[in-house]
């Protein structure tokens, strides 16, 4: 099957810097694949340059088996785009706006629309200009889905949205997989790639620093917890959590009560039951962030290596 998207050696520099290296990306037809990366490792750039918003120094891309820049709208007409800074109109109000987009994008089935900013929670009777930052962020992504295009391109989509909406367009996302399209997601926030994307690309600096299936990169298991215990001996439990498997960096601050902040790699449960024991004053666990990810894919030295691009 011919890939939604492939690139061969794809290149951006401006002047002396390379914002995308020699990338080389096949995106399957049918399934979503997340492109992450810490702020400046190039996403953007790529997903333009799949848009033919801007054109690359070298290297090719294809794009539902087209080159961007030979497409025109017939090709943008099978393509969803959310930019990651959405510009909108403002002085309409959002329905008309999204008509407008409807004209461009093609046929949207009737009701579609309205489904559509319903789930999310955006009212289109309001003048776009007095929508927040979020409520903007939803009609981008109504004009991207509402066509049900066969590719959807999503540059932090999520950004702006609240915890309840983001799960909504997670829901979006598997169904449009479900529909056969695929998807292309672009973000910074791990949990976002793991709970919707099949395949991932990690991106720094311009360059895959490592690709494959989500659950292979096993982002997944590690959790930043910390705690404040009261009633507990900081020596004794220091003995206990030292004990405990795929527990480390562990920090005791003793007070009026102690606080623990440490990494569990793996499963929860042992720390869990051990806390237990005391009177837990207050508890988080955290996902780790992408830098911590990514040192643990690579072990410190070369994680280190690899975010400071050395
Ligand atoms: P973010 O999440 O911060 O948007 P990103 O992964 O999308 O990051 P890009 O916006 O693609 O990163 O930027 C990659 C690199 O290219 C950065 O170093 C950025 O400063 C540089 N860059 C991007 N656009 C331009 C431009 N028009 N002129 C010069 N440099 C640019």
């Amino acid at each position: 099957m011919t890939p939604a998207i492939r690139t061969h050696e794809l290149t951006k520099r401006y002047g002396s810097r390379t914002a995308v290296h020699s990338l080389d990306l096949t995106i399957e037809p049918g399934t979503v694949f997340g492109l992450i990366g810490p702020n400046g490792a190039g996403k953007t750039t790529t997903l333009r340059m799949l848009l033919d918003i801007i054109r690359p120094t070298s290297g090719t891309a294809m794009v539902l088996g087209k080159v961007p820049d030979e497409g025109g709208p017939a090709l943008r007409r099978r393509i969803g785009f959310v930019p990651g800074e959405l510009r909108l109109e403002g002085r309409v109000r959002g329905r008309t706006l999204l008509a407008h987009y409807a004209e461009i994008s093609g046929p949207v089935a009737p009701g579609a629309i309205d489904d559509l900013a319903d789930r999310l929670g955006v009212d289109l009777s309001r003048q776009v200009r007095t929508l927040s930052k979020g409520n903007k962020q939803k009609l981008g992504l109504v004009q991207a889905f509402m066509h049900r295009p066969e590719l959807l391109v999503l540059d932090e989509p999520t950004s702006g949205l609240d915890p309840l909406v983001q799960r909504e367009f997670l829901g979006m996302v598997r169904e449009a997989r479900a529909n056969g399209q695929t998807v292309l997601l672009s973000s910074h926030v791990l949990s976002e790639i793991q709970q919707a994307a099949d395949q991932v690309a990690v991106l720094n600096e311009g360059r895959i620093v490592a690709e494959g299936p989500v659950a292979s990169l096993r982002l997944g298991r590690i959790r930043r917890i910390r705690a404040t215990l009261d009633g507990v001996a900081p020596d004794s439990l220091r003995d206990e959590l030292e004990r405990l498997p795929g527990l480390r960096d562990i920090h005791l601050a003793d007070g009026e009560a102690v606080r623990l902040s440490a990494t569990v790699d793996g499963d929860i449960d042992p720390l869990v039951k051990t806390l237990a024991r005391f009177h837990v004053v207050d508890l988080a666990v955290e996902e780790p962030d992408l830098e911590e990810s990514v040192l643990q894919l690579y072990g410190s030295e070369r994680g280190e290596e690899v975010l400071r691009g050395r």
